[in-house]
């Protein structure tokens, strides 16, 4: 048996299971063997049924007399049955789960545990797992319970797992360890434990190897790009003094320490790779206009990319306004840009220095004559093809520099061990004069009473000086909602519908309403159905304070810029993650004046840890840290790579056993004799290479 064979080629798999299991991704042995139980039942200690008592039992007996019917409300299946043991009988129940029909041998002795309740006017053992005796470790009572793909049920894992047992002993070690045979000690008692400290310790020890897995991957990028060349910048001092010294503001202690970083990253002949993290609102514009300033003065193209058209062209207004002065030529190409291929023209050409796009930037026919910086903003909106796509847009051989910014921060564990090939820079310091944002979570019934008020207060304010606002008075309001039009089901966060009867009004639902209620007002709004150019136009719109109040989808979300803007309504907030809310809120706080941010939910629950947690603080990188511990890495590392990154056993909470991994991967290459002999590690590392890198 070789780990990398074919899940057929175990005992118990035919073809029919085989296609089942490669549907769910476990195509080889070695995904079998990593298919890891997801939690142990245990049955210890069972009780006898004549002295069973309501509440959590585990019993010991056989079941016989099975019927499974459909129940009058639709889609739900009712099996019912008998156990008994020598001491009585009770009576057993499952919902839809009618594969009970085919899993009992009614000669055979079972173990079940649930819950013995009162239901339908009797006592009966609700929906029990259950395991056949003789697969039950009598010294330890515990049952894996796998999750269930398919028609491929937990018992059915287990018996496939059973007729596997005596595989486990011809599997090879991964990597350098302290003991050799540690690891097929740990698969099998991961699948087989004889307790729950072993189960434990054998999950501790596979958690460690992916994570080594990953730390590996991660360095090896760093070396693989180490490797390549870019056309150095070499940094002008004179040059950004004369930039610097036109802004109308002084640059943050921050904002000068990254981009002293990014230039000399980017005087080096090897192409820089350096995320640029930043809070919302920290300033992350100014230093990428300060790099392709740079950039372009010194002959390079440069290529913005963002990943929303509102966004491109906001960065497309500043940049030109900044740079333009320097005579250097910007241009925006997005979907809706009319003159595409005039425009392409002169990229090729090389006519535009800089060109700020969205993703159509990234189409076969935009070429660049000599592309020497990628920027990419909001990189977590991008897939791993897309940011590759773009960087492979250099028609020599060199590779451009990449600075890729976000403001979802990496919590510092992400950062060792799936970003640990990147060099990052941090605004951790917002720019002076900024107020904090107040942020409280309301409930529905507080609407008229509370949360109108205070928005009449605030659309009577005098404009914030640093907006653009052409009106005489008046501060800006966003209020955000879950969906565009009525009737559309609005799902949760975990995908169920959103619960405790909250209503969802719609943006255009609410636009009518919040009319009524601010006559004298102008309500629009916004929404992703739009035609980009409508889009634009709103937008435009709102950013000159032609709009008091504008009601959009989370289109808003990322980067808009509107200082005058200092309310904020966030309609249905339960449904939102915690990073996407407090992108969402940055988009106030982002003038001189007092900003504030209300979580409006239904009030039928208590406010869940998330939105707690929003309400208490407004330090981004705190948040991500709680976020990771609520939502796991691959939520947080953005959409395009959903799942990708979801570890199978390691906690990226684990401190500890991130820098037990780490000291390990550096003593692994500082031989490089483990390259060769470690080849099934070796073999592994593309995956992991893709997932983690960054250009
Ligand atoms: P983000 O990091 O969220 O992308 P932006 O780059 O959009 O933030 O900057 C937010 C706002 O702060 C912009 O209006 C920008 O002009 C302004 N800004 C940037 N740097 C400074 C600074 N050093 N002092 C004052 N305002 C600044
Ligand atoms: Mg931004």
């Amino acid at each position: 048996m070789n780990l990398l064979d074919s899940v057929e080629e175990l005992k118990g798999v035919g073809p029919k299971t085989a296609k089942i299991l490669y549907k769910y991704g476990i195509r080889t042995v070695k995904d079998f063997f990593y298919n890891l139980p997801r939690d142990y039942e245990n049955f210890e200690a069972p009780t006898s049924i004549s002295e069973i008592r309501p509440g959590k039992v585990v019993i010991r007996g056989k079941i016989d007399s099975l019927t499974t019917r459909r129940a009058r409300k639709r889609n739900l299946s009712i099996t019912e049955g008998v156990i008994r043991d020598k001491t009585g009988a009770i009576k057993t129940i499952w919902f839809n789960q009618s594969y009970r029909m085919r899993q009992f041998d009614p000669d055979k002795e079972y173990y079940f545990t649930g819950n013995y309740e009162f239901k339908n006017g009797r006592y009966s053992l609700i929906s029990p797992s259950a395991a056949l005796v003789s697969d039950i470790d009598p010294s330890s009572g515990l049952s894996p319970v796998y999750v269930a793909h398919g028609s491929l049920k937990s018992h059915d894992f287990k018996r496939l797992m059973e007729k596997s047992r005596d595989q486990f002993a011809k599997i090879p070690d991964l990597l350098p360890t302290v003991r050799t045979g540690i690891r097929k000690d740990a698969l099998f008692f991961a699948h087989f434990p004889n307790s729950l400290k072993s189960a434990q310790g054998a999950r501790d020890y596979l958690a460690y190897e992916e994570l080594f897995e990953l730390i590996l991957a991660a360095r090896l990028n760093r070396r693989e790009n180490e490797k390549l060349k870019a056309t150095s910048i070499p940094f002008d001092a004179s040059r950004v003094k004369d930039f610097v010294g036109r802004l109308p503001f002084k640059l943050t202690n921050a904002q000068r320490l990254a981009s002293w970083e990014i230039f000399q990253d980017m005087e080096k002949d090897t192409p820089m790779n350096r995320l640029l993290q930043g809070d919302v609102g920290s300033g992350k514009t100014m230093v990428a206009a300060m790099a392709a300033y740079e950039a372009v003065l010194s002959g390079a193209q440069v290529a913005l990319l963002a990943p929303t058209a509102i966004l491109a062209t906001q960065h497309y207004e500043k940049l030109r306004d900044l740079l333009e002065p320097f005579k250097i030529t910007v241009a925006l190409l997005t979907g809706a840009s009319k003159n595409k291929k005039n425009l392409k023209e002169n990229i090729k050409n090389g006519k535009i220095s800089l060109v700020i796009g969205t993703h159509a930037l990234l189409t076969d026919d935009t070429e660049f004559l000599a592309l020497g910086l990628v920027i990419i903003d909001e990189q977590h909106r991008f897939g791993v093809e897309q940011r590759q796509k773009l960087v492979l847009k250099s028609p020599s051989e060199l590779a451009p520099h990449l600075l890729a910014m976000t403001a979802t921060p990496i919590p510092r564990s992400l950062q060792l061990t799936l970003f640990g090939d990147l060099d990052v820079s941090v605004l951790n310091e917002l720019p002076k004069g900024r107020q904090p944002i107040s942020t409280k979570i309301i409930t529905e019934v507080e609407t008229k009473t509370e949360l109108y008020p205070k928005m009449q207060e605030v659309l009577n304010k005098k404009p914030d000086p640093k907006g653009k606002s052409t009106k005489a008075h008046g501060q800006q309001i966003y209020w955000i909602c879950k969906t565009i039009e009525d009737g559309g089901a609005s799902l949760g966060m975990d995908g169920s519908k959103l619960g405790g009867g909250s209503e969802v009004v719609s943006v255009k639902k609410r636009t009518k309403r919040l009319q009524e209620v601010f006559p004298d007002k102008v309500v629009e709004f916004l929404h992703g159905k739009m035609k980009p150019a409508e889009k634009d136009e709103v937008m435009g719109r709102f950013a000159n304070g032609k709009i008091d109040i504008l009601v959009s989808t989370t289109v808003v979300e990322v980067g808009v810029d509107v200082p005058n803007a200092t309310l904020m309504v966030i309609e249905n907030a339960e449904s939102y993650g915690l990073a996407q809310l407090h992108q969402l809120r940055g988009r106030v706080g982002r003038g001189s004046s007092m900003s504030f941010c209300y979580l409006l939910t239904s009030g039928d629950i208590p406010p869940s840890r998330r939105l707690r947690e929003l309400e208490k603080s407004s330090d981004g990188f705190y948040l991500a840290e709680i976020d990771l511990k609520l939502r796991g890495p691959g939520e947080i590392y953005g959409s395009l790579q959903h799942g990708a990154l979801d570890l199978k056993i390691a906690s990226l909470a684990d401190t500890k056993l991130i820098h037990r991994a780490q000291v390990d991967v550096e003593k692994f290459l500082q031989n490089p004799e483990n390259m060769l002999k470690y080849k099934e590690l070796m073999d592994g590392m593309v995956k992991y290479q893709q997932l983690t890198t960054l250009n």
